[in-house]
């Protein structure tokens, strides 16, 4: 064994580094807390190669004093708490005064720093947790760092870094989520030199919603405001049409802090049960107050997940209060024109609104299923029914089918040759479509159909990324869009094969569906993404043409026999089941 010694504090810091920053997104998360904490009403984010190279926090805030910078700098140094009690009342979004240290421990830091009353700042270098300079200068009021090489000295974490674009909508994620929380913070994101993201500052959350979520989310919303006992619930929630196929739009604030809760998200999901398919969750953007000793938030160091205490209270009053913002919906008001546009997602393209440069950064001139839902085919106890394998769909059986008819709106009954088959229509009609969709795909022989009415939406940031790494394989299986300014994209032409789906709601569906495959960390290489749209068009498009007629479902047999495997949707259900007469005849007794 070897000799058990005491790790100096470089090292110290450098292993705790891992648990608070573990990319460069959460350096921009504890920067941007401190900044918070510091009261600053207007900060700068700016970064370069998704923040890997180069990360510049500016705030106005409240700056460090000279003599506390670099003990700011040292690991549990915190101006936030004095002992564990505090914790229970904790207002600040930091408290655990390790961000600085670990930051530091591994990346190059410069940061400037004056307090308001005093008339010069300082400016202090910290590279590897080592103090390379200490100088006085002059300086506008408050705090700005800057963040080089994240990682330069541990390279077994920058190698688990994703690639730069990845990184910067972690990065954007985050900024967005504190815009929501801030309504009063002015915030300007720069990414490469380009403004993303810029908030006015001026309170109106709903507008900061317009501007990150798109129009489409800003006019389908309804507000809650509610007060019970000591805890306080605002924000606005989306009609139930406007849910999405992932939670990434369900945004929760306690006390100012993003986070996540198992606990907030059911009650708000229950609530909108009776409105919405299963698998679709609501758009929220809720700020939640209550008392600090209510809420613990000391849970896990991501600082994200929380504890609440009375949860059962908590989940009834959230749920009554969802419940009846949906339930009044008639009586909700329009919502009123949107005059002072404050974020500006910058493009070269026209902007269908500008922004007010009101608030300037003081740092620069003192200065953004349907599987489940048919229902099972087990209708039939197991061994009474076999899985197809005759020569029913064979071209010259076809003739001798005798289609009885249609039952629950869903399966098709054909008597052939002492059995009864039953064809799950959307089964076989996605297998169809499918087949057609693939195979107009590999002959490069589909053709698009140009809408009369394009369609146009709206995206987050993240959707926008998302969007344009896909953007060719949309196109290639007939899609036709285009960037329509800011974050709007116009759908001009659809597959013809999907001709009169809703194509809002598909192409939505798409992008929730392959952003879950990314989260993942699920290859982008193109045969997948592919697939993924035409297995989802598919999908969509049976549930669009639900009623078939005889000679439809005619048609339908004519064309599943024509295919190699008919017997199984994309998704590996059965297409078609049997039964036969013999055990028909068991059933009622008539044969033993
Ligand atoms: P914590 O936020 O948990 O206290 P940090 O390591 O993030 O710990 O910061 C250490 C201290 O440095 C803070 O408590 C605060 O006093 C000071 N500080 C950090 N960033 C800023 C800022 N932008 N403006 C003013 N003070 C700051
Ligand atoms: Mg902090």
């Amino acid at each position: 064994m070897r000799k058990i010694k005491v790790l100096d504090q470089n090292t110290i810091n450098k292993i705790a580094a891992g648990e608070v920053v573990d990319r460069p997104s959460s350096v921009v998360k504890e920067l941007l807390e401190n900044a918070i904490d510091a009261q600053a009403t207007s900060i700068t984010i700016e970064i370069k190669e998704g923040g890997i190279s180069f990360i510049r926090i500016t705030d106005n805030g409240q700056g460090i004093p000279k003599e506390d910078i670099r003990s700011a700098f040292l690991r549990h140094s915190t101006s936030k708490i004095d002992n564990a009690d505090d914790l229970l009342t904790i207002s600040s979004l930091g408290f655990r005064g390790e961000a600085l240290s670990s930051i530091a421990a591994v990346s190059q830091v410069e940061m400037i720093s004056k307090q308001p009353e005093d008339l010069t700042g300082a400016r202090y270098i910290i590279e590897g947790g080592n103090e390379i300079s200490f100088n006085e200068i002059g300086a506008p009021s408050g705090t700005s760092f800057i963040i080089r090489n994240l990682f330069y000295n541990v390279p077994a974490r920058k190698k688990f870094l994703k690639s730069p674009q990845t990184e910067a909508g972690y990065i954007y994620t985050i900024i967005e989520k504190i815009a929501l929380s801030n309504p009063n913070i002015s915030i300007r994101f720069i990414n490469n030199n380009t403004n993303r993201l810029f908030t006015s500052g001026n309170g109106d959350l709903k507008n900061i919603i317009y501007g990150i979520f798109g129009k489409d989310a800003a006019y389908q919303l309804y507000e809650i405001n509610t007060k019970k006992d000591n805890v306080s619930i605002s924000g606005y929630i989306g009609k139930p049409e406007f849910s999405r196929g992932n939670r990434d739009h369900e945004t929760f604030f306690i006390n100012g802090r993003y986070i996540k809760s198992t606990l907030i998200s059911k009650s708000v999901e229950d609530a909108y049960r009776p409105y919405v398919m299963n698998h679709k969750y609501p758009f929220t953007v809720l700020n939640i107050t209550m008392d600090g000793s209510l809420v613990d938030v000391n849970v896990h160091p991501s600082k994200m997940e929380i504890r609440i205490k009375n949860q059962e209270d908590f989940y009834d009053f959230l749920f009554r209060a969802v419940k009846e913002a949906l339930q009044e919906k008639e009586n909700i008001p329009q919502i009123r024109e949107f005059h002072k546009p404050v974020i500006n997602i910058s493009t070269s393209n026209s902007e269908p609104f500008s922004f007010e440069k009101k608030d300037i950064e003081p740092f620069e001139t003192k200065r953004i299923e349907l599987i489940k839902e048919t229902p099972s085919y087990n209708e039939f106890p197991v061994q009474q029914i076999e899985m197809f394998q005759d020569h029913f769909l064979d071209s010259k059986s076809v003739s001798r089918h005798r289609i009885i008819g249609e039952i629950f709106d869903t399966y098709w009954l054909v008597e052939f040759d002492e059995k009864l088959f039953i064809i799950d229509q959307h089964a076989a009609h996605e297998k169809v479509l499918y087949e057609r969709v693939m195979k107009s795909l590999t002959d490069r022989t589909h053709t698009s159909q140009r809408l009369v009415i394009p369609m146009i939406v709206s995206l987050t940031m993240t959707e926008e990324d998302l969007l344009l790494k896909v953007m060719s394989q949309f196109q290639k299986i007939g899609y036709e869009i285009e960037n329509f300014g800011g974050n709007e994209y116009v759908i001009r032409a659809i597959p013809d094969n999907l001709f009169s789906i809703n194509t809002k709601e598909l192409f939505l569906s798409i992008l929730d569906n392959l952003a879950e495959d990314f989260k993942k960390n699920q290859v982008v290489e193109n045969p997948f993404v592919l697939e993924k749209i035409a297995s989802l068009s598919c999908k969509a498009a049976v549930k669009g043409n639900m009623k078939l007629t005889p000679m439809e479902v005619d048609r339908l047999i004519n064309e599943l026999l024509t295919l190699d495997n008919p017997y199984h949707c994309p998704h590996g259900r059965p297409t078609i089941i049997s039964m036969s007469h013999q055990e028909l005849s068991k059933k009622f007794k008539r044969i033993l």
